[in-house]
Order: C-alpha cells, then structure tokens, then sequence
C-alpha cells in the first residue's frame, strides 16, 4: 500500500466529502489525514462550506429560520414563565404574612379574650 503526499491528498477531498472515495484511494486518503494536521485542517474547512452550502441548496436555510424563531419563541416562554414563577412567590409571600398576622391577632383576642 502506498502512501500519499499532501497534495495528492488536497485532491482528494472533494471526492471524499462528496462520498466518492474508495477503495484504496479511501484508506490512503484517510491514513494521510489521521496523520497530517495540515490536510486534517484544511479538510474540516472545506467540509464546514460543504456541509453549509449543501443546507442552502436543499432548502434547510429555511429551516434555520424556523429554528430561530422556534428559539425565540421558548426563549421568550421561558422567561415569561421565570417571571410567572416570581409573581407566584410573591402571592404566597403576602398570604403567608397575612396568616402570620391573622395568627398572631387570634393569639392576642385570645389572651386578651377580645373577639374580632
Ligand atoms: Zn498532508
């Protein structure tokens, strides 16, 4: 088996991110990228703007901006329901206080034996 340089490999690469490697091609292909940070480096660019470009052409743009606005749209549930949830301690906090107060004004009429 005979290994490849690296431009042999940078020739490669389309084909590979187009899945049209193989063979022997594939594992000398492979074998150069597991060792060479450079072809590695430059492999994971051209995929990135591979993978990208494919998700414009087949429509997932769209998509994307569903995604956003489905984020927008939790994100904003999310923090009204934060803010329901500070309203709701806010209630108990007043009616615990209110029982506080109706507790210790039962205590009072009690000792004093005044009814209100
Ligand atoms: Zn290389």
């Amino acid at each position: 088996m005979e290994y490849i340089d690296c431009d042999v490999c940078e020739q490669n690469m389309n084909a590979f991110i187009e899945n049209k490697l193989v063979g022997e091609h594939l594992w000398q292909f492979l074998t150069h990228v597991e060792s060479c940070p450079d072809c590695y480096e430059e492999l994971e660019i051209k995929y990135l703007i591979a993978e990208a470009l494919g998700r414009l052409e087949n429509g997932e743009a769209i998509n994307l901006k569903d995604e956003l606005a489905q984020k927008i749209k939790l994100t904003k549930r999310a923090m009204y329901f934060h803010y329901f949830n500070e309203d709701v301690l806010r209630i108990l906090e007043i009616v615990s206080m209110i029982i506080i107060v109706y507790e210790v004004f039962g205590f009072l009429s009690h000792f004093f034996g005044i009814v209100f």
